[in-house]
């Protein structure tokens, strides 16, 4: 089976994509984190447009499987980098849009996750699975929540790493983000015609998945 999860950030993705992936024994690909190595190497090695996207097309992202945890491995220049860390900087995060904006990049990762994607058996969050990565997936879900919640999920999660962040840089990198994401040319943040919507606002972990698995089991 191959489930694919959109929606904006702080949705709630990752957190059900990893749950749902162990109760039903699919891959967990978060292709965020494929976007977000490709902004941590926009600003690691200074290069943007064709030099970037020379170097994307030159690396390998792999997901290493941990326990409960899945690293975020990068080969390049003959060299391994473990990045599971440094993606989720603010940095990153202020930059990722931009980077994800880019239609060669795009051309790159859609086909890196088209191929991850052909093991039939995964579970693949992002902007656009549903629409352009997995349009023949035989489960699609979009996640939203309001601006607020998703908001204060971000921020729970940053604080402990970065506590001197405010809730109000957080909610502006999200506003931000999910304007660059909705407007861009290439692939958009967008509902799949055929997916199914999901308001997790007020709802619990628990009861979002609960949710999903009805739509699974249909
Ligand atoms: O999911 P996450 O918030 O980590 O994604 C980071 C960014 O990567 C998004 O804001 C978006 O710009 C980009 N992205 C994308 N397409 C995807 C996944 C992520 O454009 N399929």
């Amino acid at each position: 089976m191959r489930i694919a999860i959109d929606g904006p950030g702080g949705s709630g993705k990752s957190t059900i994509s990893k749950i749902l992936a162990k109760k039903l024994g699919l891959i967990y690909i978060d292709t965020g984190a494929m976007y977000r190595a490709c902004a941590y190497i926009s600003l690691k090695f200074h290069v943007h447009g064709d030099a970037l996207e020379e170097l994307v097309r030159n690396t390998e992202i792999d997901f290493l499987q941990n326990d409960d945890t899945q690293r975020v491995i990068l080969l390049l220049k003959k060299s391994e980098y473990d990045v599971t860390e440094a993606v989720r900087t603010p940095e990153v995060s202020a930059k990722v849009s931009e980077v994800a904006a880019d239609k060669k990049i795009r051309e790159i990762l859609t086909k890196k996750q088209k191929k991850l994607a052909s093991r039939k058996n995964v579970i693949m969050d992002g902007r656009d699975i549903g629409t352009e990565v997995i349009p023949d997936a035989e489960v699609k879900i979009f996640l939203n929540a309001s601006v607020d919640e998703r908001s204060r999920r971000r921020y729970a999660e940053l604080k402990e790493k970065y506590p001197e962040i405010s809730f109000d840089e957080v909610k502006d990198d999200l506003v931000k983000r999910d304007e660059t994401d909705t407007k861009r040319q290439t692939a958009p943040l967008l509902k799949a015609e055929d997916a199914v919507e999901v308001d997790t606002t007020g709802l619990t972990v628990d009861e979002v998945v609960q949710e999903i698995m009805k739509i699974v089991n249909k």
